[in-house]
């Protein structure tokens, strides 16, 4: 990032649910940042699932950020508006040669890691997110794709991470706000999907161009996403889009040890301001499940 850069953070909240008490502390972190160091804080909405998103839930959004008492420029992007943007970048990795389509559903892979499995040298490869896409799809003939989609049959397109990282020239780097400079190790990854059945695109692809178009200098987010920072990094560096810095705060958790979700409805802000909490409590709270 140039050091002169005015700083530019963004919330990247999905409306697939009411936002929550970790939501809360997520953009409170992130608008105290760009406050401190007099920068712009970007509310950006991430609605490319259109199953799952609702235009209810973006507005309880804005109620429940406004009730933070955080302000954010307007217009918001929303990302079902840029699918155009997503596509120019899927047409140039496919121009490299990075993309490949995937009929596989969830069963076909779940069917192909129980068959690997009984061959104990080729054990399923476990990432930071689970198991890695088995490559099914990877090495199909161009005759066998074409026969596929002229059958009708839905995909999906994928990203062919062992052809990326032969582009990479030399070792890849991105910055973490705390720790500095971090190697980047995208294969952690493997084959993500950049191009969903349902929709085409996907949260790895419209983030890093979203972030790029709004001149986001710092993503500051879950640590759940610590991995796909590594991910993001390389997409960068492919398409030509410019570096930012991350943060990867801890995520709230019950006693238990369990991560709060969208369904756990009493700590949804909703209900918190239902039940009388006021702003001014709310640190209290998080810190309770920090
Ligand atoms: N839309 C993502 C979420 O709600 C945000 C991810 C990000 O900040 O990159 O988890």
């Amino acid at each position: 990032m140039d050091q002169s850069a005015k700083v530019i953070t963004r919330f990247a909240p999905s409306p697939s649910g009411d936002l929550h008490l970790g939501h809360a502390y997520s953009a409170k972190l992130i608008y105290d940042f760009a406050c401190a160091h007099d920068g712009d804080f970007i509310l950006r909405i991430e609605d490319i699932d259109h199953l799952r998103c609702k235009v209810e839930y973006e507005q309880s959004i804005f109620d429940d950020l406004s009730w933070l008492g955080l302000k954010w420029s307007t217009p918001v992007r929303r990302q079902s508006e840029h699918f155009s943007d997503y596509k120019d970048a899927l047409d140039k990795l496919s121009d490299k040669g990075l993309l490949y389509p995937c009929f596989c559903t969830r069963k076909d892979i779940k069917n192909e890691i129980n068959e690997s499995t009984r061959a104990p040298h080729t054990l399923p490869k476990l990432g930071p997110e689970g198991i890695i896409y088995p490559g099914i799809c990877r090495n199909l003939s161009d005759d066998e794709r074409a026969n596929k989609i002229k059958e009708g049959i839905p995909h999906a397109l994928r990203f062919d991470m062992t052809k990326a990282l032969r582009l990479v020239d030399g070792p890849l780097y991105w910055t973490d706000l705390k720790t500095g400079k971090q190697l980047a190790n995208p294969k952690l990854l493997g084959d993500v999907v950049l191009a969903r059945k349902d929709f085409p695109a996907s949260y790895h692809l419209s983030v890093v161009i979203d972030d790029h178009i709004q001149n986001i200098t710092h993503v500051i987010r879950g640590q759940d996403l610590y991995y796909a920072s590594h991910f993001h990094r390389l997409l960068q560096y492919l398409l030509g889009l410019k570096k930012v810095t991350y943060d990867h705060h801890p995520l709230l958790a019950d006693k238990e040890g369990n991560r709060l979700a969208k369904r756990d409805k009493s700590l949804t802000l909703k209900s918190l301001k239902e039940d009388g909490l006021r702003p001014e409590n709310l640190d209290a709270l998080i810190n309770e499940y920090l």
